[in-house]
């Protein structure tokens, strides 16, 4: 069977930009990839230069057809399901279609998903809603706006943030009471702040339009920011390969992608288990690629 040098899992951006590094370093690789990525809700991708305002699904085909110069990577548009360690020490990579693969190393880039503390936020997500007003402020701007988030810090932090794209702005706690200096910090700058519990959202074809409250109280905003109330990693292969992972959920690496499991590479969102941008993460899988080379070069010379 055929013993590929690396095998990246995740076609994101992390991924993509590894795959390429690699390929173009002349290895063999083996990309997989499950169609997953957690910008598929959202019509497009801004910030990226040369690529701003992109649709997620464009920016993948690019990146897949610029693989395709190099022919030492080979694609898999099909799910990893498993992976386990042999006694060569090599890595077997199942995936759904029942095939293995054998590789030397193995990069992460798998990428996280969120989760919602508010009721039916997901029909907004990625269209009216978003989480990273550094992607989608600019599109937002001067409307009126509001802010889902449960805890005081992060409230704080990201409606001062979200204020320089709009001032019109209403924070929802969704139930959760914030202190009265806090209170007192946004009502200076006319600022609401609902904390009863929300009984849905309304709005039509992915475009908010108001939110209505346990209490009977509605109110119109045609767009807003949220911070999810966690972040994780679907498949946790970090955890079963051993890596060690800190308190707050990012995997320890050497900052170079390199995790404390010999062989292991993380990049991308996956490593810190949080949200970051297109630009991070592919810059993140240039890194760990670089990383992966590098050692191969110096364990076979
Ligand atoms: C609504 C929304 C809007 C956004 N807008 C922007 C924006 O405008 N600009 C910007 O810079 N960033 C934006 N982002 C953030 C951006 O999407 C992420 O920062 C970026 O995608 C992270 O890249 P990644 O490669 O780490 O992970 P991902 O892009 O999530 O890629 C991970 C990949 O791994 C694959 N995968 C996962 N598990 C498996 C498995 N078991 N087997 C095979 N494949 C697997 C998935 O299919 C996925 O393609 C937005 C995010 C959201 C949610």
């Amino acid at each position: 069977m055929k013993v590929f040098d690396c095998v990246v899992i995740g076609g994101g951006p992390a991924g993509l930009s590894a795959s390429l590094t690699l390929g173009r370093a002349r290895r063999e690789i083996a990309l997989f990839d499950d169609g997953t990525n957690r910008n598929k809700v959202t019509n497009q991708s801004h910030g990226f230069i040369t690529r701003d305002g992109i649709k997620p699904q464009e920016f993948k085909d690019i990146g897949l057809r610029e693989l395709e110069n190099y022919p030492s990577i080979s694609f898999f548009q099909t799910k990893v399901l498993e992976i386990i360690r042999d006694r060569e020490k090599k890595f077997i990579v199942k995936t759904t279609n029942g095939r293995k693969y054998v590789t030397e190393k193995i990069l992460l880039a798998t990428g996280i998903q969120e989760v919602f503390f508010i009721p039916s936020i997901r029909k907004y997500y990625g269209k009216s809603i978003f989480n990273c007003p550094y992607c989608d402020g600019w599109e937002l701007r001067e409307k009126p706006l509001i802010i889902f988030a449960e805890k005081e810090d992060q409230i704080l932090h990201m409606t001062k943030l979200v204020y320089n794209w709009s001032k019109d702005l209403v924070v929802s706690t969704n139930g959760v009471e914030i202190s009265k200096e806090g209170v007192q910090e946004l009502q200076k700058r006319n600022i609401k702040i609902k904390s009863e519990p929300i009984k849905n959202l309304v709005g039509d074809g992915g475009y908010l339009q108001k939110i209505e409250f346990v209490s009977g109280e509605t109110i119109l905003r045609s767009g807003g920011f949220v911070i999810p109330s966690s972040f994780y990693r679907p498949n946790q292969f970090a955890e079963k390969l051993g890596c060690e992972v800190e308190e707050n959920g990012a995997v320890v690496t050497d900052g170079f992608g390199r995790t404390t499991q010999k062989n292991i590479y993380i990049a991308g969102e996956t490593e810190k288990s949080a949200p970051s941008s297109l630009m991070i993460s592919a810059a993140d899988g240039s890194k760990a690629a670089i990383s992966v080379n590098t050692d191969l070069t110096m364990e076979r010379f």
